[in-house]
C-alpha cells in the first residue's frame, strides 16, 4: 500500500486482504486435514459490547471457512463450570483455538481461566506460556491486538529500528505486549500510564505513538510532534451533541490528523486487525497439526 501524507493506516482494508489469504489457506489445507479449522469463543453474561465483538468474530470465521464453535453462558456461570468446558475444548480435536471474551463478570477469575486454555490453542495469545515466549522473542501465539498493530505498521513499511516509540497504557492485553513487540523491532520504547508525569512531554518525544488507554480523545494535537505515526487502539462509545452515540478512539483524531504522518481511524483501524490476527492465530494452530501429521 502506498501513502501520501497524512495517511490513514487502513486496518479494515488490510484485514480484508488477510482474511482472503487465510481463506485460500483454509481451502488448501482442509482436504488434507479432513476437517475445517475450529475456533471456540466463550462469552459469559450479556455485556452488549462483548456481544458485538463476539458476533464480529463469528462472522469473520464464517468468511474464511473456520468452524465457529462459540458458546454463550449465563452471567452466573461458575468458575468450575467454565474450567470444565475449557478442559473439554482442550481435548476436542476439532478445536484449534479457544478465546474467552473479556471482560468477565466480577465473580470470575479471568487469569485463572486464561491459564486453563492449552497454550497451543491460546488464540488470544494471553496464556503465560505465550506471553513468556514473547518476552524471550521465541515463536508462539501472539496476542491479537498488538500483533495487529505490528502487522499494520509492517504493511505500510513504517521504520521502527532506532525510532522512539511511546505506548500509553500498560495492560497485559495491549500496552505491555505491544511495547515488547516494538522493542523486538529495535524501537526505543517508553511505556506511559496513569502515574506518568507530564504525559504530554513524554508523548511529544514519540516517532511512533500507541494510545491504549480507554479515555475518549485524550491525546490532543499539543501532545504529539509533527510527523508522528499514531496508532489509536481505543474504542470508546460517546454521545455527540445531538445525543446520538458514536465510537471514538483515545486520540482526538480531527486535530491530530493535521500533524501526523500516519494515523489509524476509529473505527476501521486496529479493531478489524485484531479480528484478522485471531483468525490467523487459529490457522497457525491448525496448520501446526498438519506439520505434526507429516512428521
Ligand atoms: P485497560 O486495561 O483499562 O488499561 C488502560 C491503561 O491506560 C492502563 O495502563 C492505565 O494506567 C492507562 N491510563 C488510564 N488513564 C490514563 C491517563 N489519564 N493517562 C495515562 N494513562 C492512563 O485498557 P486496555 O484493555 O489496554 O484497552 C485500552 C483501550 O483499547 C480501550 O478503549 C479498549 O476498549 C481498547 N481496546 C481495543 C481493542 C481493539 O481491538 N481495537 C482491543 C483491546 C482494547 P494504569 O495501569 O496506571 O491504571
Amino acid at each position: 500500500m502506498s501513502a501520501q501524507l497524512p495517511c490513514l493506516l487502513d486496518g479494515k482494508a488490510l484485514a480484508q486482504k488477510i482474511q482472503s489469504e487465510l481463506k485460500t489457506k483454509v481451502t488448501q489445507l482442509e482436504s488434507k486435514m479432513g476437517r475445517p479449522p475450529g475456533l471456540a469463543v466463550l462469552m459469559v453474561g450479556d455485556n452488549p459490547a462483548s456481544a458485538v465483538y463476539v458476533r464480529n468474530k463469528e462472522r469473520a470465521c464464517q468468511k474464511v471457512g473456520i468452524a465457529s464453535m462459540g458458546r454463550r453462558f449465563p452471567g452466573d456461570t461458575t468458575q468450575e463450570e467454565l474450567e470444565q468446558v475449557i478442559t473439554e475444548l482442550n481435548q476436542d480435536e476439532r478445536v484449534d483455538g479457544i478465546l474467552v471474551q473479556l471482560p468477565l463478570p466480577s465473580h470470575l477469575n479471568s487469569i485463572a481461566l486464561l491459564h486453563c486454555i492449552h497454550p497451543d490453542k491460546d488464540a488470544d495469545g494471553l496464556h503465560q506460556v505465550n506471553l513468556g515466549k514473547l518476552v524471550r522473542s521465541e515463536p508462539g501465539l501472539r496476542s491479537c491486538t498488538p500483533a495487529g498493530i505490528m502487522r499494520l505498521l509492517q504493511e505500510y513499511n513504517i521504520a521502527l529500528s532506532g525510532k522512539k516509540a511511546v505506548v500509553v497504557g500498560r495492560s497485559i492485553l495491549v500496552g505491555k505486549p505491544v511495547a515488547l513487540m516494538l522493542l523486538e523491532k529495535n524501537a526505543t520504547v517508553t511505556i506511559a500510564h496513569s502515574r506518568t508525569q507530564d504525559l504530554g512531554a513524554v508523548c511529544r518525544e514519540a516517532d511512533i505513538l500507541v494510545a491504549a488507554v480507554g479515555q475518549p480523545e485524550m491525546i490532543t494535537r499539543e501532545m504529539v510532534k509533527p510527523g508522528v505515526v499514531v496508532i489509536d487502539v481505543g474504542i470508546n462509545r460517546v454521545e455527540n451533541s445531538q445525543g446520538k452515540s458514536k465510537l471514538v478512539g483515545d486520540v482526538a483524531f480531527d486535530e491530530v490528523v493535521e500533524v501526523a504522518s500516519y494515523i489509524t481511524p476509529v473505527p476501521g483501524g486496529i479493531g478489524p486487525m485484531t479480528v484478522a490476527m485471531l483468525l490467523s492465530n487459529t490457522l497457525q494452530s491448525y496448520s501446526s497439526k498438519d506439520i505434526h501429521k507429516q512428521n
